[in-house]
């Protein structure tokens, strides 16, 4: 069977393919700490799981809306007004199944054959599959730990060219957990609003924020914005709802009834079930945020003290997300049992035989020189990890 050709264009989620990876070991007996996962250690909350629960006793379980049903249209809008200070209108909101998925959608209706797609590195690893997918190219702007891993004003003009559609940007980060500041937004706006560029605003960590930095969209810096930017979000990180495949865009009525369009003639409408417990999510009880946020910030900590102590490694600390994104490429040149460890996949290849540590290789998200770590595990587990991840260090010569 021939297969078609945009399958050798793109790779299998290099995040997803360590996961099960590192759960395959687990399950086979060996003693392996994950720290690739995507997805936060935390139960979905109680009362989401028993409007779930409610919802097939009702017998909810049939074809909905392909755009999602009012109420939770209604739920998303309404947490828009409260973290955005943004109205929309239903017709400017389009649920799918998972926030991938939302942004499959955005770029099959956006791109043409080679409309480029403006994505700063380091960047979350599904963003170019899903760009060249669509047929577009992805125009890769690097960054690096001194600019906070944040696109400058300069660096985005450079990059705009004729054929440029869309650009993604994504605070707080997957895989940095950089945050940008108000005023970096600010002055991002003045370009994005020159060149008229179409902004694809990825918000999926936005509750999940350290100390006092505070969040904001791109979108809310100028209200002229609203026609530029699409929103993504979703009930996957905040409420610990990976599985339930539930993610949403906001944005122009005429995108988001191209995407609905879309969406109707390949997945029909996100699960029926998963769509209820997400109003219940979005309208419920949100402390369990809070308790999520201070054991991930207690995580956070512990990871940028144990790497302040090894000055072979240097690191930009996470302000948000579950990541922390060190260096180790000064490693990169030396050799264990004389096998040269020349990349960020030797490393993680030779942390995952020797230590029993499932990271992520920076190449995956654009930047070699860097593992990523997710800290969504327990402290049991990072500081053994941790332990484990510095004796095999020793090991390299
Ligand atoms: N955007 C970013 C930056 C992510 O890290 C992820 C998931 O890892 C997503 C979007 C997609 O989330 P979902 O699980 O809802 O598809």
């Amino acid at each position: 069977m021939k297969l078609a050709k945009r399958v050798e264009s793109i790779e299998p989620s290099a995040t997803l393919s360590i996961n099960a990876r590192a759960k395959e070991l687990i399950a086979s007996g060996v003693d392996v700490i994950n720290f690739g996962v995507g997805e936060p250690d935390f139960p979905t909350p109680d009362h989401v799981k028993e409007a779930a629960i409610q919802a097939i006793r009702d017998n909810f379980t049939r074809y909905t809306p392909v755009g999602g049903i009012a109420e939770l249209k209604e739920a998303i809008i309404s947490q828009f007004e409260r973290d955005y200070g943004l109205s929309y209108q239903p017709a400017e909101i389009l649920v799918s199944c998972g926030g991938k998925h939302a942004i499959y959608n955005v770029a099959q209706a956006l791109l043409d054959e080679r409309d480029e797609v403006i994505i700063p590195s380091p960047y979350w690893v599904s963003y170019p599959d899903i760009v060249r997918l669509a047929g577009g190219r992805p125009i890769i702007v690097p960054t690096n730990e001194e600019m906070g891993f944040k696109i400058s004003p300069e660096k985005l003009e450079e990059a705009i060219t004729p054929r440029c559609k869309l650009f993604i940007l994504n605070s707080p980060s997957n895989p940095t957990g950089s945050v940008y500041t108000k005023e970096e937004l600010e002055a991002l706006a003045e370009v994005i609003l020159k060149h008229k560029l179409v902004v694809l605003s990825d918000d999926i960590y936005n509750k999940i924020v350290f100390d006092d930095m505070s969040w904001h969209s791109i979108v809310q810096i100028d209200p002229s914005l609203k026609e530029q930017v699409i929103i993504l979000n979703g009930v996957s990180k905040t409420y610990c709802m990976t599985g339930w495949r539930i993610g949403f865009i906001a944005g122009k009525a005429s995108l988001i009834s191209a995407c609905t369009k879309i969406q109707s003639q390949s997945t029909s409408n996100p699960n029926s079930i998963a769509q209820k417990a997400s109003i219940a999510a979005l309208n419920g009880p949100q402390d369990e945020i809070d308790k999520m946020l201070e054991a991930f910030k207690e995580r956070r900590d512990y990871f940028i003290t144990h790497f302040k102590n090894n000055k072979s490694v240097t690191l930009y600390p996470p302000e948000g997300a579950f990541y922390i994104f060190p260096n180790f490429s000064s490693y990169y040149g030396k050799r264990f049992n004389g096998k040269p460890i020349s990349d960020s996949i030797d490393m993680a290849t030779f942390l995952m035989e020797e230590a029993l540590l499932a990271l992520v290789p920076g190449s995956a998200f654009g930047e070699d020189c860097c593992l990523r770590f997710s800290f969504a595990t327990s402290m049991e587990s990072i500081k053994k990890g941790l332990n484990q991840l510095e004796k095999a260090l020793q090991e390299l010569c």
